[in-house]
């Protein structure tokens, strides 16, 4: 049998880590064990001020797999409450702009046909698998979809609505979407301005140079907006030792 790199690196990488090894925390994607979790993502003072959720700098990542809290938490929904990793259950996936873990464990599940895309920027470079897709007028056919998950990417685009029109136009009718974005309960109403267009300027505004808003309580009436019956997931105590954020809420999208 073929030698995957994966099959030398992870027991060494596991060995590697041996101070991080513990009782107190469960990676449910990789089964790593440990007392405490890696720190990620970026700092911003906006982000601190505005107690954005799914954002910011926090202990949050497996120091093995190095899956992030909210990739943990969306692969805990998705399989308890949709049962997707069940070999029974068909269903057709689109993942937009997919987290590298999802993305494995979904080309590896048979009973998943799964269809991944990025808008490709210059400069990276992307897995085979992936598709150049824009969310703005996705290629697939109407009720292509029983799922659809774009996470962290519609606080990029400034036409979001149509973001989320296409989302909703490829999925089949009782098929959901689910679609994470950094957001403040703090906010009542989101915070956009066309006029802030500078990396510099939308850092400072909104927590990271590309993005071009701050969700805000009205992120749920923003996606009924287009259609979509939305339900918040926030039963995610007994998730606890599976290292995720308490306070992070799922958005689950479904097309009436
Ligand atoms: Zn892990």
């Amino acid at each position: 049998m073929k030698m995957h790199w994966n099959d030398i690196y992870v027991p060494v990488r596991y060995l590697l880590l041996i101070n991080h090894w513990g009782f107190k925390y469960h990676c449910p994607i990789c089964g790593f064990h440990s007392s405490d979790l890696k720190e990620c993502g970026e700092s911003s003072e906006v982000i601190t001020k505005m107690h954005i959720l799914g954002a910011g700098i926090r202990k949050g990542m497996c120091w093995l797999c190095r899956s992030r809290d909210r990739e943990r938490l969306i692969y805990l929904y998705l399989k308890d409450y949709l049962n997707l990793f069940q070999p029974h259950n068909k269903k057709k996936i689109l993942h937009m702009a997919p987290e590298p873990n999802l993305f494995r464990i979904f080309l590896k599940s048979k009973n998943i046909e799964y269809v991944c895309g990025d808008l490709f920027t210059e400069g990276y470079s992307y897995p085979k698998e992936v598709q150049n897709m824009n969310l703005l007028s996705l290629p697939q056919s109407d009720g292509t979809f029983d799922l659809v998950l774009c996470n962290h990417v519609l606080e990029h685009i400034p036409d979001d609505i149509k973001a989320m029109s296409e989302i909703l136009r490829v999925l089949k009718s009782g098929g959901c979407a689910i679609l994470q974005v950094p957001i403040s309960m703090e906010l009542e109403k989101t915070y956009e301005d066309a006029s802030i267009t500078s990396p510099e300027e939308r850092e400072k505004a909104f927590g990271q140079k590309d993005h071009v808003r701050i969700y805000g309580r009205d992120y749920s009436a923003r996606l009924a907006s287009v259609g979509f019956q939305v339900q918040l997931f926030h039963d995610t105590e007994k998730y606890r030792r599976y290292g995720i954020n308490p306070e992070e809420i799922l958005f689950v999208c479904t097309k009436p």
